[in-house]
């Protein structure tokens, strides 16, 4: 019997397969890291060989462990968004590196676009800003830095994550794969107008894009092909990139509910409706999912760090060796010290948009320890986030509670804190892995198991609730402190 649906949740730092049973219990999860390459100062790429093959066996581990690919009734693919790969149609190799979101390598180009006055339009078709974070720059770079591309001709491949592993996914002997990306990953490449779901010809020549070697743009459920690489076919039915499935998985289907993802970047998306709305304020606006044909929209607020700082904290500082300690940390003193620490290692995103500004620790005296930096870290978290409420408030979409996921939010610390600083409730899943949960629920609704995303709702799981308690005056101190420390930040950087 086949029951089980098989969750392919790629992220930035690792890839993971899991299964799920129809009522949202998850029966199995493999996971396997991924190597993070800085080729230069502002670089990120990935081995796009590497994320396939790691993709390829810990899917073939849970479905080991089911049993067989004859218990799969279906796939969902969720997926780190704006990164690139590049492919050869023929030879279903990559022909590149691929360039991470996180890549800063075109923060030049980005900024003479914006002097030469282009932003206006950007912003108005496609939701987003001018900034190197957004799929579009960097495939023109690539395309006039990697002389193999413009050779590839017509053989070019090019996709973000989840149209390159369905691209592998459904290829078989001599047989090329499905070149399709859905419509929430495809309005984050700068080159989609939003309002119609299309690719965009003046976007496209705007940022040097070669317009045959751009996917097919499908909705999030449906049928998108077959893989016959594990046994019995197995159809791929659900698609979303990883903010909008934690948008669907936190059951956010009501205009004006939010969710914040607190992973390696922290991203919070307000639902919106069926109109794309227009920020004011320097948010983004983005397709939250499309069904049917029928797209609805988000407001997102897209943070760079957020447990990447903790990893570096760990890792490049050696501050503690594992990210829990983190939470024992922070409770080990009375506060901050005066402490601050802004998190602009790759640039600072919304609602600030600085590129090339770079993080800061301040406020440091003889009394400074570790714990009081490892503090003021997590706080940071709740102060991007309250930078971010701001900014929705300003564009008429307040947050009166904030539904939290993501690795770092295991912490129980920095969701009370996140509560006192919000100052309204928080609420937490018992099942955090919401992205994994929405790309299910979407490949429950391709399959014909459930109707629409109210039905696959049932999915969701109980949550707890954190309520804001922290005196007011206290709670002004630390934004004031904030406000001094990340405005120091964007002073420098323009
Ligand atoms: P992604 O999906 O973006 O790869 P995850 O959602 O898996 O990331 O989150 C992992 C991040 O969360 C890591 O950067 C890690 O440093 C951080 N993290 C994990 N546990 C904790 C914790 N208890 N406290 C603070 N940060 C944590």
């Amino acid at each position: 019997m086949s029951d089980l649906i098989l969750v392919i949740d790629e992220g930035t730092t690792s890839t993971r397969a899991m299964l799920f049973k129809p009522d949202g219990t998850c029966v199995a999860v493999q996971a396997d890291d991924l190597t993070q390459h800085y080729p230069e100062s502002g670089r990120v790429e990935h081995d796009p060989s590497e994320i396939w093959t790691k993709t390829l066996a810990v899917a073939r581990a849970v479905i080991d462990k089911a049993g067989g690919a004859d218990r799969i009734a279906a796939i969902g693919i969720t997926n780190q968004r704006e990164t690139l790969v590049f492919w050869d149609k023929e030879t279903g190799e990559p022909l590149a590196p691929a360039i991470v979101w996180q890549d800063r390598r075109t923060a030049a180009t980005c900024r003479a676009m914006k002097e030469a006055g282009h932003e206006p339009t950007v912003q108005a078709k496609t939701g987003l800003l001018l900034d190197p974070y957004f799929s579009g720059s960097k495939i023109g770079w690539a395309m006039e830095n990697w002389p193999q591309l413009k050779e590839a001709g017509d053989r070019l491949a090019i996709g973000t994550i989840e149209s390159w592993l369905i691209w592998k996914l459904t290829a078989g002997e001599g047989r090329a794969g499905e070149h399709v990306t859905d419509a929430t990953n495809a309005s984050r490449t700068a080159l989609m107008a939003i309002g119609s779901g299309n690719w965009d010809d003046g976007l496209i020549e705007l940022f040097g894009a070669p317009r045959k070697a751009l996917p097919e743009i499908v909705d999030c459920a449906g049928r998108f092909g077959e893989t016959t690489l594990f046994g019995a076919p197995i159809p791929i039915c659900g698609i979303a990139g990883d903010q909008q499935a934690a948008t669907i998985g936190q059951s956010c289907l009501q205009v004006g509910d939010t969710k914040a993802t607190f992973g390696t970047g922290a991203f919070v998306l307000t639902q919106a409706g069926r109109i794309p709305p227009t920020s004011h304020n320097r948010l983004l606006s983005t397709i939250a999912w499309q069904i049917g044909g029928r797209r609805a929209y988000a407001l997102e607020g897209s943070v760079f760090v957020a447990g990447s700082l903790i990893k570096w904290l760990r890792d490049s500082l050696g501050l503690f060796g594992n990210a829990a300690e983190t939470e024992a940390l922070a409770r080990s003193v009375k506060d901050n010290g005066g402490t601050y620490l802004v998190p602009a290692l790759s640039g600072l995103g919304a609602p600030w948009w600085e590129p090339d500004a770079r993080g800061t620790i301040s406020g440091l005296s003889f009394s400074t320890g570790k714990a009081h930096i490892v503090r003021a870290a997590l706080e940071a978290m709740a102060h991007q986030a309250h930078d971010l409420k701001t900014a929705f408030a300003a564009d008429g979409v307040d947050w009166n509670c904030v539904r939290i996921d993501g690795g770092m939010v295991a912490n129980d610390w920095m969701a009370q804190d996140m509560a006192d600083i919000l100052n309204i409730e928080v609420e937490r899943p018992e099942f955090a892995e919401t992205t994994a949960l929405g790309a299910a629920m979407l490949a429950g609704i391709g399959s014909g198991l459930f109707k629409d995303l109210d039905a696959a709702s049932v999915m969701r799981g109980k949550v707890e609730t954190f309520r804001p308690s922290m005196d007011e005056d206290l709670r002004q101190h630390r934004l004031s402190g904030w406000q001094r420390a990340v405005k120091s930040v964007v002073v420098a950087a323009s």
